[in-house]
C-alpha cells in the first residue's frame, strides 16, 4: 500500500490532479458521476456509490447503504486537496542579467527556504480553446524548468546562522538563460507578439480589439509554447491557466527498511488518500452495502492553505448542499417530499459524525522540547487525535468514545496530542464544518515530520494503518453511533 501512495503522490501535483486521479480511482470501483448543474431527482439508489466535483479541484464521494432511510446518520470522512505552493502571477514575463525569470505568487503559508535549490516543474490547468467551446486540459510537465538558488556562502558568510530573503525579489526561479533562447524572429510567437503587446503603440483598431493582454504577451514565450503543446493544443488556442511549481524529485520511500516516505504533499494527501481508500474497500464486496442503513461519506476540498474561504473551499456551501440532495432525494415518498425533506435534513445531522483529517506534528527527534511532554505522537504508531482546549481542533470525549471503539474494532492503535500552552495551535477544516453544519467532529490524522516545507516525512505503516481504521469507521460507524448518546433519548 506504501507504494501505491508513492505512485498517487507522484501523480498528484496539484489539486485538479489529485481530484482527477480520486475520480479515476472510483469510477474503476462502480462510482457514478453526478453534476451539481442539474437535478439529482430519480439519479440516487439504494445501493448505489456516487461522486460529484467543484471547480475540479473538490470532489465528494458517498455510498448509499440498502436499507437507508431518510433521516439516518451520515459518516463522513473529510480532508483538503491542496498544499502551500508557489504559483504562476498573471503576468510572469520577467528577465535579469541574463536570465529568463517567472514570477511566483505564494500559495498558503510554505516554509519558503525549502524551495531553494530544489529542481522545479510545472503543472495545473490549462483552458483551451476548442470547437468554439472552452475546455480544461490537465498539464504536468514533468521536466526540472525552473530553480531557485541561493547566495554562494563566499558572498554571505552568515547564512548559517541567519538566513533571510525577500519573498518578492529572492525567491524568484530562474527558467534558463535569455542567450540560450531562439532568437524572436526564428518562432511564430514573435508574429503573435508582435501583434500588440505591453510595449506596444500603435493604436489597435476595433477588429483587432481584445480585453487583456494574450498568454504570450503576459509569459515567457518558450514557457507558454511547451504549456500549449503539452496540452496537445496550439499558442493561438491557449486562452489562460492556473500553474504551480513542485519538487521535480519524485516521492520516494525512505529509511533503512523503507519505514519512511519523503515527499511533498503529505500534507494532506495523505488524509485523501486513506481517506477514499477506505470508503473503496469498505464498499468494494458485492454485499458490503445490503446491511448498511447509513451513508458513507467522503468529502476533499481546496482551499484549505488559505482559509477555506472559496466557492469550493470548506467554508463553502458544498458539502451542506451535497448532504442537502442526498437527506431529501433518497427513498423520501413523493408525496412527503415537501413537507417532510426539512425534518430528515435535521435528523440527519444529528445522527451523523465528521472526522476532520489532516496530518499531525510527529515528534521531531531533534527538538522535543517543542513538544508537550506527554502528547509526542510517534511516526508508525497510528493516527493521531488532535485535541485543543480553544476549539482549534474540535476533538471532544464523545468522539474519543466513538473512534476508540472504531478503531478497537478494526485494531487500530491511535496516538494523543495537545500543543504545549506557549505554543500556537494550528487548525483546520473541522471547526469551519462543525460549526457550519452541527454535526459531531473529531480532528485526526497521521504524523508528519517537516510539516508544509517542500520534502515532507511521515510513516509507511501508518497510512496502511489509517485505511484500516477509516474503512472500520464506514463499517461500524451505524452500529456505535446510538450506542453514545449525550443529546434526547
Ligand atoms: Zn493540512
Amino acid at each position: 500500500m506504501g507504494r501505491d501512495f508513492i505512485s498517487f503522490l507522484n501523480a498528484s501535483p496539484t489539486p485538479y490532479h489529485t481530484v482527477d486521479n480520486v475520480k479515476h480511482k472510483l469510477s474503476k470501483n462502480g462510482f457514478q458521476e453526478l453534476s451539481e448543474r442539474i437535478s439529482w431527482a430519480g439519479q440516487v439508489e439504494k445501493g448505489g456509490k456516487y461522486f460529484v466535483t467543484r471547480n475540479a479541484s473538490s470532489i465528494i464521494a458517498f455510498t448509499v447503504g440498502e436499507k437507508w432511510v431518510p433521516g439516518n446518520g451520515i459518516s463522513i470522512v473529510g480532508a483538503h486537496t491542496d498544499s502551500p505552493v508557489l504559483r504562476i502571477k498573471p503576468i510572469s514575463k520577467k528577465n535579469n542579467e541574463g536570465f529568463i525569470q517567472i514570477g511566483v505568487e505564494l500559495y498558503g503559508g510554505g516554509i519558503w527556504h525549502s524551495w531553494f535549490d530544489s529542481d522545479l516543474s510545472i503543472a495545473g490547468r490549462v483552458l483551451i480553446k476548442q470547437d468554439g467551446k472552452i475546455i480544461p486540459k490537465l498539464i504536468d510537465i514533468k521536466k526540472p524548468l525552473l530553480k531557485i538558488p541561493t547566495l554562494a556562502i563566499h558572498l554571505d558568510r552568515d547564512v548559517n546562522n541567519k538566513f533571510e530573503f525577500n519573498k518578492e525579489s529572492q525567491l524568484l526561479p530562474i527558467a534558463g538563460l535569455s542567450n540560450a533562447a531562439p532568437k524572436a524572429n526564428d518562432t511564430n510567437l514573435a508574429k503573435e507578439h508582435s501583434k500588440g503587446g505591453c510595449c506596444e503603440s500603435t493604436p489597435i483598431s476595433n477588429e483587432n480589439f481584445t480585453s487583456l493582454q494574450t498568454v504570450v504577451q503576459r509569459h515567457n514565450e518558450q514557457l507558454v509554447e511547451l504549456i500549449a503543446k503539452e496540452a496537445g493544443s496550439t499558442v493561438e488556442n491557449l486562452e489562460d491557466f492556473e500553474l504551480i511549481l513542485y519538487d521535480h524529485k519524485p516521492s520516494t520511500l525512505g529509511g533503512l527498511n523503507d519505514e519512511l516516505i519523503f515527499s511533498a504533499r503529505l500534507d494532506n494527501l495523505t488524509s485523501c488518500f486513506t481517506a477514499v481508500e477506505g470508503l473503496v474497500e469498505s464498499s468494494s464486496s458485492s454485499n458490503s452495502l445490503k446491511e448498511e442503513n447509513g451513508i458513507r461519506l467522503v468529502s476533499l476540498f481546496d482551499h484549505e492553505e488559505i482559509g477555506s474561504s472559496s466557492a469550493q473551499g470548506a467554508d463553502s456551501n458544498f458539502l451542506p448542499n451535497i448532504l442537502d440532495r442526498i437527506t431529501g432525494l433518497t427513498g423520501v415518498p413523493e408525496k412527503d417530499l415537501e413537507s417532510s425533506i426539512k425534518s430528515y435534513i435535521l435528523e440527519s445531522s444529528a445522527k451523523s459524525f465528521f472526522l476532520s483529517s489532516d496530518v499531525a506534528h510527529g515528534v521531531h527527534p531533534n527538538y522535543t522540547n517543542k513538544y508537550e511532554s506527554n502528547h509526542k505522537p510517534k511516526l508508525g504508531e497510528g493516527p493521531v487525535i488532535k485535541i485543543n482546549a480553544n476549539q482549534r481542533y474540535v476533538t471532544n470525549s464523545p468522539g474519543i468514545a466513538l473512534l476508540k471503539e472504531v478503531a478497537t474494532r478494526g485494531q487500530v492503535p491511535l496516538q494523543l496530542f495537545v500543543v504545549p500552552n506557549a505554543s500556537p495551535c494550528g487548525s483546520t477544516i473541522g471547526p469551519i464544518l462543525a460549526s457550519k453544519t452541527g454535526i459531531r467532529t473529531l480532528d485526526l490524522g497521521n504524523g508528519v515530520l517537516s510539516m508544509h516545507s517542500i520534502r515532507e516525512t511521515s510513516s509507511t505503516v501508518d497510512i496502511e494503518k489509517q485505511i484500516k481504521l477509516f474503512k472500520s469507521f464506514y463499517e461500524n460507524f451505524t452500529t456505535i453511533e446510538p450506542t453514545i448518546l449525550i443529546d434526547g433519548v
